[in-house]
Parts: structure tokens; C-alpha cells; sequence
């Protein structure tokens, strides 16, 4: 139940405490604080070309984010996808597969990664509707669900790249787009880390 007026948000960047804060579970989805949060995030998320946004980002440290897939300037191949709340998720299962592949982050501007992540996972939510559900996702918002449950956690994409060589700035991504180089496969399979 979208409210009718949204504001665009302000986004914590890299060094602020709260995105290294533990996270609370939302025990009051059908309020009009929590309501009008999610209608805000998303305004924010849209206005700012990503693809994904956690609460901790806009400054509250609660158990909540957006993924929100769709092409645009920063992602130009996102898959089209409606705007959804993502409420006190748990991913249950994770595939042998990690990809690696680029991300970037609204609260580190100007920098992309190359990110090891499963290809695919099963996950439990609750919808803003407070309807519980089981769903399985795959490669890019497979990606994007893991990189948004990272914050969460208190944890950023750059805590999980391998090498800093895998980090570059945002013009170097631009020019590596134009040859559209694939995902890379890890070969040599691994779990990642849930303690970072
Ligand atoms: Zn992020």
C-alpha cells in the first residue's frame, strides 16, 4: 500500500558507522513509519540509478532493503523487475557456483569491484504486505540481493573482493562495459565468508 508523497533520502557513505552496525529485525511492517520508508527508498534508489537499497544506507538500522533491477546509466544491462521490500530476509540455500562480476554501491560513489557472489540462492522474506514467502534468485539479482544482505550484516562489497586490484574507478568500468567482457567462473569452488 504505496503512501502518496515520497522524499529522496540521504545516503551514508563508506566510513560512516552505521553501515558497519548489526541490524534489527521490523516487527511493525503495517506502520506508516516502516511504510513510508520502503515508498522512500525506492523514490531514492530510482532517482539515483541503482539497482538496490538498504536501510542502513538511509541511516536506519533495521532488517530491510530494496532490490529494485532495472537498466539504466550505471547498469545498463539490469533486467526490468517491479521495485521490491525485502523484510527480515535469510538466505537458506547458496549454489556451488560463485561468479564473479562487477558492482558498485551508492555509498562508495566513483568505484566498482569484481565480486565474487553464489550464482544462485533460496531465500525466506516478508513482503511489505507482511506476507511470508519463498523465492529462488539468480545471476545478476541473485547479485544484487546478496550485496544488499551484505549491508544488513554491517558488511560492504569491499570486504569481499580478492584482490584490490579488483577494485577501479567508475571511468575504467565505463570503458571495460563498451567491450561487454562476461562474468568470470570460479574454478575453484569455495564458500564465502559470513563471518566478515
Ligand atoms: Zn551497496
Amino acid at each position: 500500500m504505496p503512501t502518496t508523497e515520497t522524499t529522496l533520502l540521504q545516503v551514508a557513505q563508506l566510513g560512516h558507522p552505521i553501515l558497519r552496525k548489526k541490524t534489527k529485525e521490523v516487527t511493525n511492517i503495517s506502520s506508516t513509519e516502516v511504510q513510508s520508508l520502503i515508498d522512500d527508498m525506492i523514490a531514492t534508489v530510482m532517482d539515483v540509478d541503482g539497482v538496490g537499497i538498504a536501510a542502513p544506507q538511509v541511516y536506519k538500522s533495521i532488517r530491510l532493503f530494496i532490490i529494485a533491477s532495472h537498466p539504466n546509466a550505471r547498469y545498463p544491462h539490469a533486467p526490468l523487475m517491479e521495485p521490491t521490500a525485502i523484510i527480515n530476509p535469510k538466505i537458506i540455500k547458496t549454489s556451488e557456483e560463485i561468479l564473479k562480476d562487477w558492482e558498485g554501491c551508492l555509498s562508495i560513489p566513483g568505484i566498482r569491484g569484481f565480486v565474487p557472489r553464489y550464482q544462485s540462492i533460496d531465500v525466506e522474506y516478508t513482503t511489505r504486505e507482511g506476507r511470508q514467502v519463498k523465492q529462488a534468485f539468480t545471476d545478476f539479482v541473485a547479485r544484487i540481493f546478496q550485496h544488499e544482505f551484505d549491508h544488513i550484516e554491517g558488511i560492504m562489497f569491499i570486504d569481499r573482493i580478492e584482490s584490490s586490484k579488483d577494485l577501479i574507478s567508475e571511468k575504467e568500468y565505463q570503458k571495460l562495459m563498451n567491450k561487454k567482457k562476461p562474468p568470470k567462473k570460479i574454478l575453484h569452488l569455495k564458500r564465502l565468508s559470513n563471518h566478515l
